[in-house]
């Protein structure tokens, strides 16, 4: 924030509002200085992933070993579609990680970012079908990959042997800004 708008971190306020209670202290995050910026955060043993944007935007963050792998884990996030691919994949590839989880969990922090973007609900998560989106290359230890199709676009994350994965969401109308602040070397 401070990056963005020049304004020391100190001065910086950021509050909740959740609309869903219709009450302050939880919820989505904001700037009551500068409500035309989106924020996004998520934390989890230790990591943490934030983000601050001129359009709405939606961080998550997990780490591998705090996703089940019990059925009905993969059954309440993931739609019809993705369970087919899902029930498709090998209980675990060459370097003995479980490809099912790996794929659960990669939908599983994409929609949880989608969901702090306000584009989905926590329970209608298996609602959701992002079975068009690529199917990240797990042989690739630390990757950022931008991902479009759906109605959101997203850049998918994993870091250090795949322990830790990461989505940054954004509705898919707006791409076009975030491909020209990258063409003209702002960093989005
Ligand atoms: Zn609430």
């Amino acid at each position: 924030m401070g990056k963005v708008t020049g304004l020391p971190p100190a001065r910086v306020s950021i509050e909740q509002f959740c609309v869903d209670c219709n009450r302050p202290g939880h919820g989505k995050p904001f700037f009551p200085s500068h409500p035309e910026l989106s924020v996004s955060w998520s934390h989890q043993n230790g990591i943490v992933m934030a983000a601050v944007s001129t359009f709405d935007i939606g961080v998550d963050v997990e780490t591998l070993g705090s996703i089940p792998v019990d059925s009905d884990f993969s059954e309440n996030v993931l739609c019809d579609a993705e369970l087919e691919i899902f029930n498709k994949l090998p209980a675990t590839s060459s370097d003995g990680a479980s490809l099912k989880q790996l794929y659960v969990a990669r939908q599983w922090v994409r929609k949880e970012a989608i969901v702090k973007l306000g584009g989905c609900s926590l329970d209608r998560l298996s609602k959701l079908d992002l079975g068009e989106l690529y199917f990240p290359d797990f042989s690739l230890d630390t990757f950022q990959r931008i991902n479009s199709g759906c109605d959101y676009a997203m850049i998918d994350i994993s870091i250090v042997n795949r322990v830790c994965l990461g989505a940054l969401v954004w509705r898919g109308e707006t791409q076009g800004i975030l491909l020209s602040a990258t063409k003209e070397g702002r960093n989005p």
